[in-house]
């Protein structure tokens, strides 16, 4: 199909200074995990955004008791002793008071199901490199295998520390992560002699709010059918995010301004979520916690990850060791469509880490899609900065949400999807 006349005026009115002008200014913000001062100025910035476009706007809150870590370390203590850079993951376990000592260090690889096979890890620290899997099924993995605690070791070179969110109640052992370098210097000592290390880390329990802002713009013909573009803004701890995902709220933000610059027979919402970073909590109260609303929504457009990395991608499944969730095919195949006849070229993908923000929607019947890239470096780091972005890149994802967008504003009927 070839794009109208609309479809290219409204594509042309996206820009990519702009999208990046709002990553910037979220990254100032510092890291916005629950709770912190970024997360709050943030849901101030979209307000303001969202009333200089003429959009409306509504918050919805939850609440949720989250753990924070205040301290975390890692010493390896035999045969030498050297202090080893750490991080605690968001929501990580506290270890038993002055640190878990353990004199069974064990590497199981990716720490997947099948690399445990044969080894007994019951009271051990477990050294297992990132990815391969959910962080949250990893943790539970590791800590029903017996493990005492875990250390993760980043899967990339160049002496950074990923951390990750471990779902609403945390993990049940302590984990925290260190870089590819220090990981290769345990697993060199390990492969010689046994070690022992000592894993440290103290948490302060808490009640935090989150806070989702919906930005919205009415339909003219059919205002009471919903169609969602949305995007967590929230970090985990000590990253500003600007990959993850300031760029997707920042193409969500500026999709918006173009379909308030235009009268849509359907209602568009922009819907910056939080809660996201370990188990898409927020986005599931959101969805539990409104179903006579949920109704009215016909589909939903999800972006995360857009800012930096190689492949522009779909994604067709999420995967969980014992479920699998699938995205809408025909959804799917609006999007692709949309970003096919713009030009470009998007890949469908699957994901190891169930489907984000989309998933609590799927899983109560609405019709889903997530675009993302792949082959990002730097997510869930102190380095996930705007210097990383691509810039132009994400014009393209913009491009192809306002056209998709369009397309299922101007169908018959959303019924079928
Ligand atoms: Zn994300």
């Amino acid at each position: 199909m070839a794009l109208s006349e609309l479809e290219r005026e409204l594509a042309l009115r996206l820009s990519a200074s702009r999208i990046f002008r709002h990553i910037e200014k979220l990254c100032d913000f510092g890291p916005r995990p629950l709770g912190s001062p970024g997360h709050e100025k943030s849901i101030q910035y979209f307000e303001e955004e969202l009333k200089s476009y003429g959009a409306d706007f509504e918050t919805a809150d939850f609440e949720i008791a989250v753990s924070y870590s205040t301290k975390a370390e890692l010493k390896l203590i035999s045969p030498e002793q050297r202090t080893i850079e750490c991080l605690a993951n968001y929501r990580s376990a506290a270890s038993p008071g002055g640190g878990l000592k353990a004199d069974n260090v064990i590497d199981v690889g990716h720490g997947t199901e099948k690399e445990y096979d044969g080894k007994n890890v019951s009271g051990a620290i477990v050294l297992a490199t990132e990815g391969s899997g959910h962080p949250v099924t990893k943790s539970e993995l590791a800590a029903e295998k017996g493990a005492a605690g875990c250390v993760w070791i980043n899967r990339q070179r160049g002496r950074r520390i990923s951390t990750y969110g471990l779902a609403r109640y945390g993990s049940k052992i302590p984990i925290v992560s260190i870089s590819y370098e220090d990981g290769e210097f345990l697993r060199r000592q390990l492969s010689r002699n046994p070690i022992t290390l000592v894993l440290r880390v103290d948490t302060d329990l808490g009640i935090s709010t989150g806070e989702h802002v919906i930005g919205i713009v009415s339909g003219q013909k059919r205002p009471e059918e919903i169609i969602i573009l949305c995007a967590h803004y929230e970090t985990v701890p000590g990253s500003p995010g600007a990959n993850d995902n300031a760029s997707g709220v920042a193409i969500v933000l500026e999709v918006l301004k173009v379909f308030a610059s235009y009268q849509p027979s359907r209602t568009i919402w922009a819907l910056l979520s939080t809660g996201e970073e370990g188990g898409a909590i927020g986005m599931r109260a959101f969805v539990d916690g409104n179903k006579a609303k949920m109704k009215s929504v016909k589909a939903v457009l999800n972006a995360d990850v857009l800012g930096e990395g190689t492949k522009l991608v779909i994604y067709k499944e999420g995967r969980w060791p014992n479920r699998t969730v699938q995205a809408s095919d025909a959804l799917n195949r609006i999007v692709s469509e949309a970003a096919g006849d713009l030009g470009y070229h998007l890949v469908p993908a699957v994901s190891a880490m169930g489907l984000a923000d989309t998933e609590a929607f799927i899983e109560a019947g609405i019709p889903g899609a997530w675009i993302g890239r792949r082959g990002w470096h730097y997510n869930h780091t102190a380095e996930d900065v705007p210097e990383t972005i691509d810039v132009n890149g994400l014009k393209v994802a913009a491009d192809i949400l306002t056209v998709a967008s369009l397309r299922l504003d101007k169908s018959v009927s959303l019924d079928s999807l």
